[in-house]
């Protein structure tokens, strides 16, 4: 039977659930068991494929093809674990599965409610994910106490505790104590009332993790305590990091969150060995080199756009003991300054996945800067595209050359959509989705940082290179370094005459981890160190 590990925050969203769920992962992986994690997010969309990277960020992809929740990226860089449709459920997932039940007739007559139809379904995709060789279930609950459409999902887990043995549960509660600077003092009111609404709903927290600026003081772990009803060893301070988020599981270890967790699942004392996760922050914090790169894209305003892209480059950084330090340049403002003056100080560009035409002309020009300069590039998905349409309008003379995303009626269409999507009408999970294999070209830069002729990469588009242009552009200097098994998809092109310009239809970013950087995000930072601007 697997245990269950049950994750809500309060006072404050963007406290870092997701990650602190993450860390609890790796550390629970670490003393010897199964994981598996999973993340309940209370929204009506289905899945967050269909919302704004301004909304909520990367939609991050399983291997399966689900679009899921960024957190996931978490779990999956921590623990190593891949995550899968299984680990993402939303309001509107629960909600459509019980109303196609209804209109089956499944309920059989009764009145269909949220408890205890609602509530049930909830705890099936809880349950679902505690297959036989999973000792513990991680499930992260999506929002902070006290929202409304959460409601459903804490009492999901509230009646959770009647359906296991109280040792195989356990409620970590994550809040905030703030520090007041007029007062000059760290206040835990806002922890003792978050942790009131989760009692008043009927869950006792078994954990508390305290967000904080500052240490916390033992006077101050002794009040929590007494006010939230809770263990003192219990207690456990998560402060604002110095260098790294990997740092967390750190931090909580120092403070025997390995052996309170064993303990509290009935496990008894277990040994935690995270020599490798320490010398990976060893490196972190010890840089011996320094690489900047442009990250050109649309939704650069907000940090979570591109998380597994920042992620990827930091981890590319780990493997090389240098520091990568990512400016973000705005696509649309390269249209209006040229790619000169904004990735002049640039040691590698790198243009990432998106959608729609806006800023495609500035991601077009620095292409072009890292092509005609020399400068290292790596372009992902969309940026894989607009190095075609870069290609095709300056090197082939092709000047109206296009995708038919952008411009349906285009003289030259070097990307065009792809014939399964042709008849697609729905919105929502219709892309092409989720890990495919990708044959990897000899003698190629590709090959050479895979280190192998097969690629299985994660996707998430409806455009293709078109194959009809595939003989001018290779006459022109441009290799299809990857495609799919059959030979018809091109998932992969690089530059014959270039120190390094590799571009991928795949999203390799979602599968890079601290421990083991993506091959291609590792070339990529190591072509911008070798060609490093001093
Ligand atoms: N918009 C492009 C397509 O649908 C690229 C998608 C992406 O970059 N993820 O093919």
């Amino acid at each position: 039977m697997a245990k269950f590990v049950f994750v809500t925050g309060g006072v404050v969203s963007s406290l870092g659930k997701g990650i602190t769920s993450a860390a609890l992962g790796l550390i629970l992986k670490r003393v010897g068991l199964n994981v598996a994690l999973q993340k309940l997010d209370p929204y009506l969309n289905v899945d967050p494929g269909t919302m704004s990277p301004f909304q909520h960020g990367e939609v991050f992809v399983t291997d399966d093809g689900a679009e899921t929740d960024l957190d996931l990226g978490h779990y999956e860089r921590y623990t190593g674990i891949s995550c899968s449709r299984k680990s993402n459920y939303t309001s509107g997932q629960i909600y459509e599965t019980v109303i196609a039940k209804e209109r089956r007739g499944e309920y059989l007559g009764h009145t269909v409610q949220v408890i205890p139809h609602v509530t049930d379904e909830i705890k099936a995709a809880i349950r679902g994910l505690a297959t036989r060789d999973i000792d513990v279930v991680i499930t992260e609950v999506g929002g902070t106490v006290g929202d409304i459409e959460g409601l459903p999902f804490l009492e999901a887990i509230r009646q959770f505790r009647f359906d296991v043995p109280a040792e195989d549960i356990i409620y970590v509660h994550l809040t905030l104590v703030p520090y007041i600077r007029a007062a000059g003092e760290m206040k835990t009111k806002p922890t003792q009332q978050s942790v009131g609404r989760l009692r008043e709903i009927g869950i006792q927290p078994d954990v508390l993790i305290v967000r904080t600026e500052r240490p916390m003081s033992e006077d101050m772990r002794r009040k929590i305590s007494l006010f939230c009803n809770v263990d003192p060893h219990a207690v456990f301070e998560e402060r604002d990091v110095e260098h790294s988020i990997y740092e967390i599981p750190v931090q909580l270890v120092k403070q025997g969150m390995d052996g309170h967790l064993a303990k509290r699942l009935g496990l008894g004392p277990r040994r935690i060995d995270l020599s490798d996760w320490e010398r990976m922050l060893e490196n972190i914090r010890n840089p011996e080199r320094e690489a900047k790169i442009a990250v050109v894209g649309k939704y650069i305003r907000l940090q979570d756009s591109y998380k597994s892209i920042y992620e990827a480059l930091a981890h590319a950084g780990i493997s090389h003991k240098a520091k990568v330090t990512v400016d973000r340049v705005d696509s649309e403002q390269v249209e209006k300054d040229g790619a000169e003056k904004l990735l002049a100080a640039a040691d590698g560009i790198l243009v990432p996945g998106g959608f729609g035409a806006r800023g495609i002309e500035g991601k077009i020009s620095a292409i072009r800067y890292a092509r005609e300069k020399g400068v290292p590039f790596l372009g992902i998905c969309l940026g894989m595209q607009c190095a075609a349409i870069e290609f095709a309008r300056n090197v082939l003379g092709m000047k109206k050359a296009n995708s038919t995303e952008f411009d349906p009626k285009t003289k030259h269409p070097v990307i065009v959509l792809m014939d399964e999507q042709r008849r697609v009408v729905k919105m929502g999970g219709t892309m092409r989705l989720g890990a495919y294999q990708c044959a990897l070209g000899a003698g190629t830069k590709l090959r050479a940082a895979y280190g192998t002729d097969r690629a299985y990469e994660r996707h998430r588009h409806r455009y293709e290179f078109n194959n009809a242009m595939r003989r001018k552009f290779e006459r022109a200097g441009m290799i299809f370094s990857g495609l799919s098994p059959d030979g018809k998809l091109v998932e992969a092109m690089e530059l014959k005459h270039h120190p390094w310009f590799v571009c991928v239809q795949s999203h390799p970013e979602f599968k890079s981890r601290p421990l083991d950087p993506h091959p291609l995000f590792r070339d990529f930072v190591g072509a911008a160190l070798a060609g490093r601007k001093g």
